[in-house]
């Protein structure tokens, strides 16, 4: 006899896609076969290498299927949420399991013998092959998509790095000669103009080689950095160098708040370049013109930076996938890669990059580094 929580339970598990199709009077005796196991967060139901003995029906919670990869951590490749089922097809090869379940969150799960399931199968054989064929496939096909999709995007990471590295290489002489003419016209003048004309254009030469070895960096891996200890002040001296004085000009009002006024510990030229993105990201967002606030604050050990806009904001459905490479909603002027650089520099900070948006409200990126050792 079932305990009647169990009898319960099993209507849990009678609308579970392997039964789609079954009759009632047939599910009834499949019942007997479905043992309970309540499984809490976090919980490993078996590990990659664990022989394959049950069929697992989830009736309640989420659970997590993932595999280790070369470097040893456990990669993500799918979530079996309630009214699915996993661990089947171990259990048919009598192989070893090749990936690892564990609860997402708190489970309900129905679990099938070997022998329970074959003499499922014989109750309801047309059915169950179908049902266990099609979730096979779906599943394979999501796999296969992802896979296909992570091995494009880095082929594509590859081929940039190559790119990257023969504009640098096509572009020394031009560069040299640009900075050549540049410092010539220094030398030969006392005009002061000329002199900051000149000064502007050995920056904005050295922007165009920097970014583009940015690019080679990202795609090569891991960033080395020069890091030196900088004030707030000096940041936005740079920042206004390169990018916050063309604001004016695109109607966009530029309003600071700065609440820390210390110093950092960054790779000031590359962290300049992150910020110029983001500011770019920004005002790229703003067309008719609008507000960007920078905001900057200390709080506990952390050193937080702000960038806001008021601009078009990104719809919420595509704000987890930013950061990585190639996702651009502006084909026509960008690459994609502007967010995923900038995360990857953050880090090699230790710091971490987070962007939240309201659609045709606006966008803030947070940028919170470790606060500097002396400090
Ligand atoms: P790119 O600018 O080359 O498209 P990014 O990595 O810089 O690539 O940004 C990726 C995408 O994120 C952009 O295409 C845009 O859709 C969105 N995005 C980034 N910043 C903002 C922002 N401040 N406001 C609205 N959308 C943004
Ligand atoms: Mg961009």
């Amino acid at each position: 006899m079932k305990s009647p929580s169990q009898v319960g339970a099993f209507e849990k598990f009678s609308a579970n896609r392997l039964f789609d199709g079954i009759e009632r009077n047939v599910l009834n005796e499949i019942r007997p076969q479905v043992s309970l196991l309540r499984v809490r967060k976090d919980d490993v139901i078996y590990r990659e290498g664990d022989r394959g003995d049950f069929l697992y029906l989830v009736g309640e919670g989420v659970v997590k299927i993932s595999q280790l990869d070369r470097l040893g951590h456990a990669e993500t490749i799918g979530y079996v949420e309630s009214g699915n089922f996993f661990g089947g097809r171990a259990l048919l090869e009598t192989k070893p399991h090749s990936a690892m379940a564990t609860a997402a969150e708190p489970a309900l799960l129905g679990t099938v013998k070997k022998k329970a399931f074959e003499k499922m199968l014989a109750l309801a054989p047309a059915r169950l092959h179908v049902n266990f064929l099609r979730a096979v496939t779906e599943r394979l096909r999501s796999i296969n998509s992802r896979f296909m999709s992570d091995v494009l995007r880095s082929e594509r990471l590859r081929v940039a790095g190559a790119i990257a590295n023969s504009i640098l290489r096509d572009l020394k002489n031009p560069i040299s000669i640009a900075r050549c003419c540049s410092d010539l016209i220094a030398a030969e003048t006392s005009n002061s103009e000329l002199h900051e004309l000149s000064t502007l254009l050995g920056g904005a030469v050295n922007g165009m080689v920097a970014t583009t070895q940015d690019l080679l960096d990202y795609a090569h891996g891991p960033i080395a950095l020069k890091k030196q200890h900088v004030s707030i002040w000096r940041l936005l001296d740079e920042l206004n160098q390169q990018s916050l004085r063309l604001l004016p000009g695109k109607n966009i009002e530029f309003i600071k708040h700065i609440r820390y006024d210390g110093n950092m510990d960054v790779d000031l030229a590359r962290f300049v370049r992150v910020l110029c993105h983001l500011i770019r990201n920004a005002y790229e967002a703003m067309p008719g013109g609008g507000v960007l606030r920078f905001t900057t604050d200390r709080v506990h050990n952390e050193v937080v930076l702000r960038i806001s806009d008021s601009g078009v904001g990104i719809p919420p459905q595509l704000v987890s996938t930013l950061f990585e490479p190639f996702q651009t909603t502006t084909e026509s002027v960008g690459t994609g890669l502007g967010l995923a650089i900038a995360k990857a520099i953050v880090e090699a900070h230790h710091g971490k990059i987070s962007i939240a948006s309201v659609p045709n409200k606006g966008t803030t990126v947070d940028i919170r580094l470790p606060s500097p050792a002396e400090e």
